[in-house]
C-alpha cells in the first residue's frame, strides 16, 4: 500500500479570513460601534462610529433595564406605598460596565441591581429618546 506524497496537505484549513466571516452579526442591522465609551457619576457617555454623542443617564439606563425581573415590574402598576432601602434612596450611578461578547454590556448599578444586559442596539435607541 502506498500513501500518495502530500497528503497531509488535503486537511482543510481554516484561514483568518473564514474565522473573521463566522463573527459578523447574523442580522448585519445594527453595525455602529461605541468608538469612546466613558461613565462618570452621573451618567454614561458613547461617542458612536458614526460621530454621534449620546449622554445617558444612569438614573435612566436603570430605569429601562431590560432584563426579565424589571419588564415585568414595569408592567405591574407602581405601589402605593414604597419603602426604598438606602441604596436605593441613594443618587443612582453604575458601579461597573461588563462588556458581553462585542455587542451588549452589563451595567452594575449603585442599587445592587446588576442582571440587565444593554445591547449597543438598545444603548443607541435609548440616545434617541
Ligand atoms: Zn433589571
Amino acid at each position: 500500500m502506498r500513501v500518495p506524497s502530500g497528503a497531509s496537505r488535503a486537511v482543510p484549513t481554516m484561514d483568518a479570513a473564514d474565522l473573521k466571516a463566522d463573527r459578523q452579526p447574523l442580522e448585519g442591522a445594527f453595525d455602529l460601534t461605541p468608538r469612546t465609551l466613558k461613565g462618570d457619576a452621573s451618567a454614561l457617555s458613547i461617542e458612536w462610529s458614526d460621530g454621534r454623542v449620546d449622554r445617558l443617564r444612569w438614573a435612566d439606563l436603570r430605569k429601562q433595564c431590560p432584563c426579565a425581573t424589571c419588564r415585568v415590574r414595569r408592567a405591574e402598576p407602581p405601589p402605593l406605598f414604597n419603602i426604598l432601602k438606602p441604596e436605593e434612596a441613594a443618587p443612582l450611578r453604575a458601579t461597573g460596565m461588563l462588556p458581553i461578547g462585542n455587542y451588549a454590556y452589563q451595567i452594575d448599578f449603585s442599587d445592587g441591581h446588576k442582571t440587565g444586559i444593554y445591547s449597543l442596539e438598545l444603548l443607541r435607541h435609548l440616545g434617541q429618546a
